[in-house]
């Protein structure tokens, strides 16, 4: 549910999801909210109650629009972008792609919506992070854009995402491509051994540097207690002793 559907339709119809849509794994519409109000100038917004700058949008135009989506598809799980809301994560990424099949995204605009759209047909709030935005649009495409890629067939195999940063709580591995020497910057060796098992651990080895390096937070949560995790930590003491 925006006010810019087109912007929207031009990033989501592209690329890897282009292509899932095409190929009916998912369907991402943008429904332009003007087309839902009652009113004949189509407007979506009006003076703030108690004063202030700015306009907010209004619940009726939103719940039109809403509806619509609701009568036409059935229940989806709604979810407001705000910056009020909890912080989008990997875990909700695949939280929703597992438990929903459909999403409805309400991108906000100007100073937000009225609370009590909110309090009427909102689910849950997600915000994109500690700051703001002018609008929903941009968060909404990126939570639509992290769950569809986790939706079977959208993606060539599981793979793709399992081995990726925030899947197990980690970052990824530094990654390389051709060619072997660019601005007399090599390509670590073992990465072209041809050993699989030898390059395994170096990721692995990388993936808990990486991680205990740049989010300590995410690191004091990884379970490093197998026998080969520990291994990894005892060389990384010794390579690195100051952590
Ligand atoms: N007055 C609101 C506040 O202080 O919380 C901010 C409104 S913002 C200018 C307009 C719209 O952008 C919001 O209604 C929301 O949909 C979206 N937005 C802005 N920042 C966001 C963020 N960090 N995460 C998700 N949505 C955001």
């Amino acid at each position: 549910m925006t006010l810019f559907p087109e912007t929207v339709g031009d990033m989501m119809n592209e690329s890897v999801l282009g292509r899932a849509q095409e190929r009916d794994f998912i369907r991402i519409e943008a429904h332009q909210i003007r087309d839902y109000t009652l009113n004949k100038q189509k407007q979506v917004d009006d003076y703030p109650y108690g004063g202030g700058r700015g306009a907010v949008m209004q619940a009726d135009p939103l719940y039109q629009c809403w509806k619509h989506l609701v009568d036409t598809y059935g229940p989806g799980r709604t979810i407001y972008l705000s910056p009020c809301g909890a912080t989008f994560t990997q875990g909700d990424a695949k939280r929703l792609s597992r438990e929903h099949d459909h999403l409805i995204l309400v991108c906000g605009h100007y100073e937000g919506i009225d609370q009590r759209f909110i309090d009427e047909c909102v689910d849950e709030e997600i915000s994109l992070g500690d700051f703001v935005l002018t609008g929903g649009e941009i968060p909404a495409m990126a939570v639509a854009d992290a769950v569809a890629r986790l939706i079977p067939g959208v993606l060539p195999d599981e793979e793709c995402f399992t081995d990726e940063s925030h899947w197990n709580g980690m970052l990824e591995y530094p990654q390389y491509s051709r060619p072997e020497v660019w601005h007399d910057r090599h390509v670590p060796p073992i990465l072209r051994s041809g050993n699989h098992a030898a390059i395994a651990r170096w990721r692995r080895k990388q993936s808990i540097l990486r991680t205990r390096q740049r989010r300590p937070d995410l690191y004091a949560k990884l379970d490093l207690t197998s026998k080969e995790d520990r291994a990894l930590l005892a060389e990384l003491e010794e390579e690195f002793p100051e952590g």
